[in-house]
């Protein structure tokens, strides 16, 4: 077997890892973590810590490390038929059983859905879905894209486009153009003190409608949202949120895209964000809980209305110029076969929305009081804290996320796993759908201990 060393010294030379520090990485002077083994909500590295994955690795491992019933249906799909491809026509069980699947569980309104591999690509699927539906209905013109600031979609050349985080545009020479962002509906962040949560979503529909209006309507084609923010800081909407952008949408004929990425398949304690919200959106992208990351797999599921479309778009030019080789892979399908079965079995969405509010409860019972701790949110399986250097100012720290990535240090140090979100300084908490209260706790304890650390 390889040393760590051996290992460590080899990723540093050969490894371009993801969303890295890469010249701090390759000189030794970021960390660096080798993982092993997972079962239930904890990870064990070469090292030999055992963790507690507080962020189910990227908001993905919803069922937890090490489930057999997975894992076993992938290896027999790996011995029966690894790959064959989904073009003209083809399938496979697992790739027919798996759309019966997701169809069953998705919003009122839902036709099909298109598998792709990751969350990026699914977004590029959509806007191309999208800007086809606008050219077979005679309208070219209506093609630009509404994301928000602070929303996350991927980080493809179009998906990287729509998110709305800093990091991911600059020298990318991103967004590209017809991709617009609105303000984000972060009440933590209002524009003014005083204003009420009712308020601050009167003025995020103005600023919205305002942005259409100077656009010109008739060229703006989709909206793309995640019921929650999520990479952006999970940040719950205020209140009449979805309702207020929906009604705009149907004014101006403009296709809403529910990211669901994050939220599907349980997180918030109901199946979809959008049932969780009232959305009736035309597109829903989906991955990460789709599979539980135990293979890598997303999807679009494409509403009714957009589906009537794309039929007579393909009897008036042909079969639909979109696909990947390993769209709806066999082994990916297989997974979330079994995934979304043992979601129901286990009782998982429920046990989302009832351990996840019990961990906000024991958040704020653990640091609610620390004059550090500006708002302590989420939804379902989903938790932040905001760290604030004045609770009455509600200002940052200098430099931004200094703090946060201090404590989620402290916190590993102590054997949990939380992740210092972008852009601002925010504790980000999102484990496996089955973690229980008793791990709650620990969570909420181990962050107290490591505020009290840093600060
Ligand atoms: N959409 C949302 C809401 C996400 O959170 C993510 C990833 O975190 C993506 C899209 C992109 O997914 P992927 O990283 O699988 O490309």
């Amino acid at each position: 077997m390889l040393t760590n060393d051996q290992l460590a010294q080899w990723d540093r030379e050969s490894f371009f890892h993801p969303s890295t520090h890469l010249g701090q990485f390759a000189r030794g002077e970021a960390p660096q973590r080798i993982v092993t083994g997972g079962e239930g909500v904890y990870i064990t590295d070469r090292d030999g810590n055992r963790l507690l994955d507080g962020f189910a690795g990227l908001y993905c491992v919803n069922v937890g490390y090490g489930r057999r019933e997975v894992t076993d249906a992938i290896a027999k799909q790996a011995g029966e038929l690894s790959y064959y491809h989904a073009y003209v026509g083809h399938g496979t069980e697992a790739s027919i059983t798996l759309s019966k699947m997701v169809m069953d569980r998705a919003p009122e309104g839902m036709s099909k859905v298109y598998f792709g591999l990751g969350g990026s690509d699914a977004n590029e699927t959509n806007i191309k879905l999208v800007w086809y539906y606008n050219n077979i209905r005679g309208l070219p013109k209506k093609k630009k894209i509404i994301s928000r600031w602070r929303g996350y979609h991927g980080s493809g050349l179009m998906s990287g486009s729509l998110t709305g985080l800093e990091l991911f545009h600059k020298k990318f020479d991103l967004p590209l153009d017809g991709v617009l962002h609105t303000e984000a509906p972060y009440f933590y962040r209002r524009p003014e003190a005083d204003m009420s949560e009712g308020d601050f979503t009167k003025w995020l529909l103005a600023k919205l409608e305002e942005l259409i209006q100077r656009e010109d309507p008739d060229t703006i084609a989709a909206f793309i949202g995640e019921p929650v923010l999520g990479t952006g800081g999970i940040v719950p909407p205020p209140v009449g949120y979805w309702e207020g952008v929906q009604e705009i949408l149907r004014k101006y004929d403009i296709v809403l895209i529910a990211d669901e990425v994050v939220t599907g398949f349980g997180r918030l304690g109901t199946m979809f964000g959008s049932q969780h919200y009232g959305l009736q959106p035309d597109l829903i992208t989906i991955a990460k809980g789709l599979t539980s990351a135990y293979a890598p797999l997303s999807g679009s599921i494409v509403g009714n209305k957009m589906w009537q479309v794309l039929m007579q778009g393909t009897d008036e030019n042909g079969p639909i110029g979109h696909g990947w080789t390993y769209s709806a892979h066999p082994i990916g399908a297989a997974a979330g076969v079994a995934n979304l079965k043992l979601i129901d079995d286990l009782n998982m969405v429920e046990n989302a929305g009832k351990v996840g509010a019990y961990l906000r409860r024991a958040m704020a019972d653990a640091v609610g009081d620390h004059p550090n701790v500006g708002e302590i949110r989420g939804e379902g399986m989903l938790c932040a804290v905001e760290l604030t250097s004045d609770r009455s100012t509600r200002a940052g720290f200098s430099p931004v996320g200094s703090v946060a990535g201090k404590v989620v240090g402290e916190m590993v140090k102590r054997g949990v796993i939380s992740r210092a979100m972008p852009q601002g300084d925010i504790l980000g908490f999102a484990p496996p759908l089955c973690l229980t209260e008793g791990e709650a706790d620990q969570i909420a304890r181990v962050t107290a201990e490591a505020l009290r650390e840093v600060l």
